[in-house]
């Protein structure tokens, strides 16, 4: 069975090394150039454990990185760990066509054939029994494939820092009385935090008007664990998200995984897992139907949509801890005037 990965992030990766475990060596093809760092932390959530046991890395990433606890039994529910650690762990033995970028697919009638890639010296094809979508949010295997998607930006953005300093609680969150997070993950790197807000109409620039510093004291107000953490942050930087629900899974010799199938809010923290997890399912469907790719993708849909379902059901809106009541002045961001 010839499979193309479009994308080598997280879960386009966990799928090939899946495929390689079983016999199948896949093609994956990465449209950022080799040696691209990703920095900062990922919270690996528990949802990813069991398709990276089964690829042998758990163990060595945990070491790697911080586990977060529950509140109260110990056993960890994440693990805070650098992202580009778990990216070249999971690239080892791969083999990965860098800058080359998947512009369109090549198709038999209705099946889905191969995919045309260009890069530095032109472009070419890659014939491909399935092609797997696993680029990503934008995903354009889902647009070039012709799947409806529902894609909206969240009605929540982030003002995130990243610190080189440490924070001495593996995971700190507090809730604003409409739900919405202030978090702070530590890892090995030092420790990452962000102030769920409400997209302000003006964007970035509004959300980052009053500056760092009156960032840093408002988050502090609400998060008086994060001062060792905060202390050196200089910079403060705005994100919207765009959330993905996409309804059809596959079609003749193509299919989606990841964010290009789902994307939820952050706020969740468990999209990698989610990824992962269809990864380990497509991997196991295709190594049981090496001769005909569209019962693997039936069976991929078969077992993983009932999976992901009450996630998507309930969305990450599921995570909020909603006290009631008007937002009090200093849970607002930017300040009232
Ligand atoms: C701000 C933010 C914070 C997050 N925090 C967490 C967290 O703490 N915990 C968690 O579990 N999840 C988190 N997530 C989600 C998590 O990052 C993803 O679920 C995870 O990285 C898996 O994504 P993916 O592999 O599906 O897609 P991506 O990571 O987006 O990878 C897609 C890859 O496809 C490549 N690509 C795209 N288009 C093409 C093309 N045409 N040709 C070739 N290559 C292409 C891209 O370059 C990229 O490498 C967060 C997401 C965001 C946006």
């Amino acid at each position: 069975m010839r499979v193309v990965i479009v994308g080598g992030g997280m879960a386009g990766l966990v799928l090939a090394r899946g495929l390689v475990l079983r016999g199948v060596t896949p093609v994956v093809v990465e449209r950022s150039p080799a040696g691209v760092v990703v920095e900062g932390p990922i919270m690996l959530p528990f949802q990813a454990y069991d398709a990276l046991e089964e690829l042998g890395l758990l163990v060595d990433i945990r070491a790697a990185g911080r586990d977060v606890p529950p509140f109260r039994d110990g056993r960890p529910v994440a693990i805070g760990v650098g992202r580009q650690l778990v990216l070249e762990r999971l690239r080892e033995g791969l083999e990965i066509l860098w800058d080359q970028e998947v512009v369109d697919l090549l198709r038999n009638g209705d099946r889905v054939t191969g995919v045309r890639v260009r890069g530095p010296e032109g472009e070419r094809d890659v014939p491909a029994d399935i092609v797997v979508g696993a680029d990503g949010t934008h995903s354009r295997v889902r647009e070039l494939a012709g799947f409806p998607a529902e894609t909206r930006v969240s009605d929540t953005a982030f003002v995130s820092f990243r610190s080189p300093a440490r924070c001495e609680e593996a995971f700190l969150i507090h809730f604003t009385s409409d739900g919405r997070q202030l978090t702070l993950l530590d890892w090995p790197g030092g420790s990452a935090g962000g102030w769920q807000i409400e997209r302000p109409a003006g964007g970035a620039q509004e959300a980052l008007a009053p500056g760092a510093a009156a960032f840093k004291a408002a988050y502090l107000r609400l998060m008086p664990g994060a001062a060792d953490a905060l202390a050196p942050v200089t910079d403060v930087f705005y994100r919207e998200v765009t959330e993905v629900r996409c309804e059809v899974w596959w079609r003749p010799g193509v299919t989606l995984i990841g964010e290009a199938l789902h994307a939820m809010n952050p706020e969740a923290g468990i999209g990698s897992g989610l990824g992962m997890g269809d990864a380990q399912a497509l991997g196991i469907a295709i190594a049981r139907s090496p001769e005909d790719p569209d019962a693997a993708l039936a069976e991929y849909e078969r077992w993983r949509r009932p999976a992901v379902a009450p996630y998507l059901a309930v969305g990450s809106q599921g995570v909020r801890v909603v006290r009631g009541g008007e937002l009090l002045d200093e849970e607002r961001w930017p300040p009232p005037t």
